[in-house]
């Protein structure tokens, strides 16, 4: 049995305007957008997925687009940081992109001994772009003038503020398999998984802060990595043990997944890695049409037609 969690599948978030969203995350930081699907529990909604060229869990960003969401509140009880790993020379590049852009960005700072900068998104996400020795083993690529050399490897991790940490620290490192590797101030850092899929979550604990309030630029959950279905139901199984309250395995058609609140509120889900995102598209043509399961399939005219148009560039691919 697996006895550490591998690592972040993917982060969910919320946001507003897609198509700020979309250019945001493509023209800015290079992402590649890899699935244009709606929100399989509300189809009237896009769930849109970025991610390195190929979509490889520990790279997939997520949003939930609501065109007149108003913007949450970052406080406890959510994932108040995304981090996003880049070559260990990089960071000059991103000063230098940022600036160039007329982007506002905090930095370059330190913690634990790496550099990074930090930036909101359009809807006031916070985002931290790590100078990360350990992407520069990560074959690069890229997405239209964001060179291979320094585009965007992989998360680097997230970070939360807990009211009480204890409880979510006991189920990081006894059940999860996380180790605390290091503490700075009043911020702890554990680490999950290896090499390339190693990502880590910085806690802050303080009882002063307000709770999070859900909207436009919050985070929504973050997955957590497994290989395969049979581990999965492992992982349900040390969760409910520990005290948690799973759900069911759920179908995700890209991969299978279960949700639980971990106990400082933070919604946490566990996915699978495959069966992927080339299920239902090639390397070639990965999000350029709305891919829709089986089992929305027959509402589609409708969705197409309460979905507002989003205009998406094709990927082309350079050396
Ligand atoms: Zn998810």
């Amino acid at each position: 049995m697996e006895k550490r969690i591998n690592g972040i599948h993917h982060i969910t978030v919320m946001a507003s305007d897609p198509q700020a969203n979309y250019d945001f995350y493509t023209d800015l930081l290079g992402m590649r957008f890899i699935k244009k699907t709606v929100n399989f529990d509300a189809p009237d909604v896009y769930h849109l997925y970025y991610a390195d060229e190929v979509g490889t869990p520990g790279t997939v960003l997520t949003f939930f687009p609501f065109p007149d969401a108003r913007r949450g509140k970052r406080g406890t009880g959510e994932i108040s940081t995304v981090y996003f790993s880049v070559p260990s020379k990089s960071i000059n590049y991103w000063v230098n992109r940022l600036a160039s852009r007329a982007v506002d960005f905090d930095g370059p700072s330190k913690k634990f001994g790496y550099d990074y900068i930090s930036l909101l998104d359009p809807d006031g996400m916070k985002i931290e772009i790590v100078a990360d020795p350990t992407a520069d083993n990560i074959m690069g690529w890229n997405n239209g003038d964001v060179p291979v050399e320094h585009s965007i490897r992989k998360f680097f991790g997230v970070s939360y503020y807990l009211k009480r940490a204890a409880q979510s620290e006991n189920l990081l490192v006894n059940v999860m398999g996380a180790k605390l590797i290091g503490t700075e101030g009043s911020l702890k850092r554990y680490s999950f998984g290896e090499e390339s899929s190693e990502a880590f979550v910085d806690i802050y604990e303080d009882v002063n802060i307000e709770r999070g309030i859900s909207g436009a630029g919050t985070v929504h959950h973050i997955a957590w990595r497994t290989a395969d279905d049979e581990e999965q139901n492992n992982w349900r199984n040390k969760v409910i043990e520990f005290g948690a309250y799973p759900t069911e395995m759920v179908d995700r058609n890209y991969f299978h997944s279960i949700y639980f609140r971990e106990p400082g509120g933070i919604l946490y889900e566990i996915a699978t890695d495959g069966p992927g995102f080339m299920v239902d598209e090639s390397f070639d043509t990965l999000g350029t049409e709305l891919k829709l399961p089986p089992w929305h399939e027959p509402k589609r005219k409708l969705i197409e037609q309460i979905l507002i148009p989003l205009k998406t560039k094709s990927f082309v691919k350079q050396n």
